[in-house]
């Protein structure tokens, strides 16, 4: 059973740097699979922690990983992680919200930089913590779908980067977080550079990711 999908608006502040990266203001796109992937190291280190705090806890530690998945003929990239994952009031306010003041500031800094390219704009995104949403530079819709250890009730969320995103509950879903971008047109032809080519993921997480403690694993469907 599924329930009722709901439709929830995003604060005005998040729609405002939503806009930002949906209009894609940086040169450098490559950074949205380093946040996905940091969200998902993160998330097996909270796994972790809450387990051994938590002798309790109904958790899945068996082979901690993130997996990444392309699919090229539906245009989608997913990160995948078997870690804590998130309950259904975790993603509105964490996903749904940019709770931090620093927010304002942000967006005034961003917007000083549209001139500007490079690693400056890099850094902002990283330091205040919009990582989730640098996703939506190279993906017209993203859906997710979490399960946080421990509980028996999933839940996907699914935006398309307007106003709105659409949360539900569901009862199917392995323990941990799967991010699915459903991403844009491809610029480029020969798709050598395009998020789906496995040698454009390959280079990404080799440059932006090499520090990550746990494995990252790779599927790639070919056609
Ligand atoms: P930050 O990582 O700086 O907190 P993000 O925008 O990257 O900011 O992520 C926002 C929050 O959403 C994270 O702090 C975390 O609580 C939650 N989150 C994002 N991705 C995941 C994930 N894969 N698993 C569990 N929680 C996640
Ligand atoms: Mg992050």
């Amino acid at each position: 059973m599924s329930t009722q999908v709901e439709t929830l608006e995003f604060q005005a502040e998040t729609r405002q740097l939503l806009q930002l990266m949906v209009h894609s203001i940086y040169s450098n796109k490559d950074i949205f699979l380093r946040e996905l992937i940091s969200n998902a190291s993160d998330a097996l280190d909270k796994l972790r922690l809450e387990a051994f705090r938590d002798k309790e806890l109904a958790v899945d530690l068996a082979d901690p990983r993130v997996e990444i998945e392309t699919d090229r003929e539906q245009r989608t990239l997913t990160v995948r992680d078997n870690g804590i994952g998130m309950s259904r009031d975790e993603v509105v306010g964490l996903i749904g919200t940019i709770a931090k003041s620093g927010t304002a500031e942000l967006l005034q800094k961003m917007q000083q930089q549209e001139t500007t390219s490079g690693p400056a704009a890099k850094e902002l995104i990283g330091q205040f913590g919009v990582g989730f949403y640098s996703s939506f530079m190279v993906a017209d819709r993203i859906s997710l779908l979490t399960k946080r250890a421990g509980e028996k009730q999933a839940t996907r969320w699914e935006s398309n980067g307007d106003a709105t995103y659409t949360i539900e509950t569901v009862d199917d879903a392995p323990q941990g977080t799967a991010v699915t971008l459903h991403l844009k047109p491809a610029d480029d032809e020969d798709n050598l550079f395009d998020y789906t080519s496995e040698w454009k993921i390959r280079e990404l997480v080799r440059r932006y990711s090499d520090f990550i403690t746990w494995p990252i694993k790779m599927e790639i469907e070919s056609k």
